[in-house]
């Protein structure tokens, strides 16, 4: 049965290959672009996720055009990475309002509809780092282990009604996100991951699909790693 599908950030990276493999399967999937062109043979609407009244006119166009949203993943993220005594305010702010504040406005919005249907899956896309913490990442850390406690709490709000919010926690992913890591820090990174190699975003996208599919009903407040190993014991 096709479902109607919103991949926030989805035009390029995991996103991107998120949208591909449920639409792959059969679903009507739109993403959300922000800047540059939207992706061929998908729906697209242009929004920015650090602006409500832009999240609503997306969901209006993506409710007018496939339905209600029945499965969301709030997969839109930055990082602005450095050390927490060079850390602007700015820096921090910015992080927290695109990946935490903004996966609470899509979700807000998504939610209304599969209260309703009763019925939904709604995926978050956090990180290992999350729990593990990293130098360097203070404000992205905070903001996707922040996802782990919004998801659980949704979790338990929703549930009754057949609704499930589920953290996909990726490791390191082949994409324009790690591609500014230094050769050194690359190297230092591969030899922590049991698997010793990055993950590409397809491995990640199946693992979303499956937590969004029927078989994973009964799962729900679950953080799902797709880290090679890197995370584990965490
Ligand atoms: P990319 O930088 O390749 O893509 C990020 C996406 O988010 C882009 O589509 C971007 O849009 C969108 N985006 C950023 N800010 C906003 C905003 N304010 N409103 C709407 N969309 C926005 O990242 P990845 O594909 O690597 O990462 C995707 C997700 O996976 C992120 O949440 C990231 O934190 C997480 N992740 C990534 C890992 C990795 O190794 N790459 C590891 C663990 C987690 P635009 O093109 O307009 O900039």
């Amino acid at each position: 049965m096709s479902r109607s599908v919103l991949v926030t950030g989805g035009n390029r990276g995991i996103g991107l290959a998120i949208a591909r493999s449920f639409a792959s399967a059969g679903d009507a999937v739109t993403v959300t672009y922000r800047s540059g062109d939207p992706p061929e043979g998908l729906g697209s609407v242009r929004c920015d996720v650090t602006d409500g009244s832009s999240v609503e006119a997306a969901f209006e166009q993506v409710e007018k055009e496939q339905g209600p949203v029945e499965v969301l993943i709030a997969n839109a993220g930055i990082t602005r990475d450095t050390l927490l005594l060079r850390m602007s305010e700015q820096d921090f702010t910015d992080v927290i309002d695109t990946n935490l504040t903004g996966a609470y406005r899509v979700a807000k919005r998504a939610l209304r509809k599969m209260l309703r249907a009763h019925s939904g899956r709604i995926v978050f896309i956090s990180s290992v780092v999350g729990l593990l913490g990293s130098a360097g990442q203070v404000n992205y850390a905070a903001s996707k282990a922040g996802l782990v406690g919004m998801a659980r709490s949704l979790a338990r709000e929703v549930g009754s009604r057949s609704i499930t919010a589920n953290i996909v926690a990726p490791g390191f992913v082949e994409s324009d996100l790690t591609a500014d890591l230094s050769a050194e820090r690359r190297d230092q990174i591969l030899s922590e991951i049991p698997l010793g190699r990055y993950a590409s975003a397809d491995e990640v996208a199946g693992v979303v699909r499956w937590v969004a599919s029927a078989e994973a009903a009964y799962v729900t407040g679950a953080v799902i790693p797709v880290d090679g190993g890197l995370g584990m014991g965490h």
